[in-house]
């Protein structure tokens, strides 16, 4: 079976009720059948560690290079040394904001491979690609473009599904849409991709909230979440976890 996971990316905000609070109520919950990861702001990460009763850590971001002149970067080494476990590349934010390159996300994936991190690698599209009915072979580039001999070391790696036209929007797919995506990213994934990584868990992400979290648990196919902006209340979060976690107990 698939490893499942939760991720709360903070993005460069704090939970308003504290660090303190959130990962409490974080850690009084019932931990079933799915990971609890969080993701702060790289600086917060030690903190997540010490008080976080086991959620695991990600980063939101790791670089590229293993170490050297590259001010306010910071190395996949680092972020292991502190805690962190998990590393989100390639979100959209960095794609479109900073100009992250494919060939960069796929430095920044081999890199966290090659220190202990597992990757959690942000493919999706935009309105434009979708309304032109090519999801497919958008992802599929994404995918074939970060493939490199990194992806034979051992560890796991994540991909997030998340089309850039729900980010922060309040507008999510539907199960069914995302269902469909995840088989066009399955098949993508057989072609670029070594065999042994074909069964990648395949998260969603995009305004998942706890009154979507219904649909798109039970028609998507997808093995998680990753959550933005929800994820900044503890219960919020939670309440998505429980989606998640109490379908797969009744099924
Ligand atoms: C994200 O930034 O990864 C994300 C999914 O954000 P939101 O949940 O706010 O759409």
């Amino acid at each position: 079976m698939r490893n499942r996971y939760v991720i709360a990316n903070w993005k460069m905000n704090l939970p308003p009720e504290g660090i303190g609070a959130y990962l409490d109520e974080l850690g009084s919950a019932p931990k079933r059948d799915a990971r609890l990861i969080v993701a702060p702001p790289f600086v917060y990460i030690p903190e997540v560690v010490r008080k976080g009763r086991g959620i695991a850590v990600a980063a939101q971001n790791c670089g590229d290079q293993k170490s050297g002149a590259f001010t306010g970067e910071v190395s996949a080494a680092m972020l292991h040394d502190v805690g962190a476990r998990f590393a989100i590349v390639g979100h959209s934010e960095r794609r479109n904001v900073y100009k992250d390159t494919d060939e960069m996300i796929g430095r920044r994936m081999a890199m966290a491979l090659e220190n202990g991190l597992t990757p959690v690698l942000c493919i999706g599209e935009d309105l434009r690609v979708r309304d032109a009915g090519g999801v497919a072979e958008h992802l599929s580039s994404q995918i074939r473009a970060v493939s490199s001999d990194a992806l034979g070391l051992s560890g796991e790696v994540v991909v997030a599904y998340e089309p850039i036209w729900a980010i922060g929007t309040g507008r999510n797919a539907s199960g069914a849409m995302v269902a469909e995506t995840v088989a066009d990213i399955r098949s993508a994934l057989q072609r670029h991709w070594p065999s042994s990584r074909w069964d990648a868990p395949i998260l969603y992400g995009g305004s998942v909230t706890p009154d979507n979290v219904g649909d798109l648990v039970a028609n998507g196919n997808i093995d998680g979440f990753l959550v933005g902006g929800a994820s900044l209340d503890s219960r919020k979060f939670l309440a998505i976890y429980d989606g998640l976690v109490g379908r797969l107990a009744r099924a």
